[in-house]
């Protein structure tokens, strides 16, 4: 049998946080979302280790201010942006990093985030509107939840079609969520944390997602608009302090039966439920009461 290799020596997590707003009247939208928090950390494909990891805030141009709901999900405040370099300068610190550390030293690398939204939709569509052009090595990435899938497909929760969450990877695989959800460091630490238990179990990291060049993310009907969710669970303002009044969740019903694989209700199902924050250091969500 032929061995599995990883095509790539690194992989160079990212994460970026963005403005945004909630509500009917929202301030910033899917077209004025910038880009102000760029961590990345980097892993050691052969170690299985992480062995490097940076932070950058960017200054929005589009916006004068942060949102109260951005401030509350980000942690990021309009002090710390003050004196913070634009996306093109942090664009450039990014690429000497890459110079530095990659490409002088003869080493590999991909891009790996959570998702499809931090390349082909934020940082795509903010550098169109900017007129930067990106470094040929934005065009590819590892999705971790493709990723995570490919080990874990045959498994019944994920049957439905569903992408998963970090939390529900995290949880998924018995690890811990650390820091702050929506903290791009800590969002990259913990996504660091489910590619290394990946590695660990003997997976390769070997075809990545590619972006065409003539991709645009407003035309992608799977961009994911959160001002404009139907469902209001993405509404939530997770990570905020504050306890949350009454919401309506509303998700697919799954039921789970060990004697077949095809057991998907694709039923609405609506939870009429009070949350609130756990406040033990994490950003975890309980509901308190619920009703369906
Ligand atoms: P994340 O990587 O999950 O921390 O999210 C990245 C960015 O997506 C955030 O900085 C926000 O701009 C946006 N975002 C995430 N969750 C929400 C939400 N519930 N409502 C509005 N925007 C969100
Ligand atoms: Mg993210
Ligand atoms: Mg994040």
């Amino acid at each position: 049998m032929e061995e599995l290799r990883n095509t790539f020596s690194h992989l160079v997590v990212i994460d970026f946080e963005a403005t945004c707003d909630q509500g009917d009247n929202p301030k910033v939208t899917r077209e004025t979302q910038e880009i102000i928090e760029f961590p990345w950390v980097v892993i050691d494909l052969a170690q299985g280790a992480v062995v490097d990891q940076r932070q950058i805030y960017v200054k929005p141009e589009w916006s004068s201010g942060l949102t109260d709901f951005c401030v509350q999900l980000t942690g990021i405040t309009w002090e710390q942006l003050q004196n913070a370099p634009s996306l093109l300068e942090a664009l450039a610190e990014f690429d000497a990093y890459i110079h530095e550390n990659f490409s002088q030293k003869g080493k590999t690398f991909c891009i790996l985030t959570d998702g499809e939204w931090d390349l082909k939709v934020c940082l795509l569509q903010e550098a169109k509107k900017k007129c930067i052009e990106l470094a040929p090595y934005f065009f590819h990435y590892f999705d971790l939840k493709n990723e995570f899938l490919q080990t874990r497909g045959g498994h019944p929760a994920w049957h439905t079609g569903h992408k998963p969450s970090l939390r529900q990877m995290i949880d998924a695989l018995g690890l811990q969520f650390t820091g702050r959800s929506h903290c791009g460091l800590d969002d990259c630490a913990n996504i660091a944390n489910v590619v290394m238990r990946l590695l660990a179990e003997g997976h390769c990291f070997e075809s990545p997602e590619e972006i065409p060049q003539d991709y645009d993310p407003s035309l992608d009907p799977t961009y994911r608009d959160f001002n404009k969710s139907p469902s209001l669970f993405y509404r939530l303002p997770e990570g905020s302090q504050q306890e949350t009044n009454v919401v309506v969740l509303r998700g697919k019903l799954f039921i789970s039966s060990p004697s077949s694989n095809n057991n998907t209700n694709n039923t609405n199902l609506y939870l009429l439920c009070r949350t609130a924050l756990d406040n033990h250091g994490g950003a975890d969500r309980r509901v308190l009461w619920g009703t369906v």
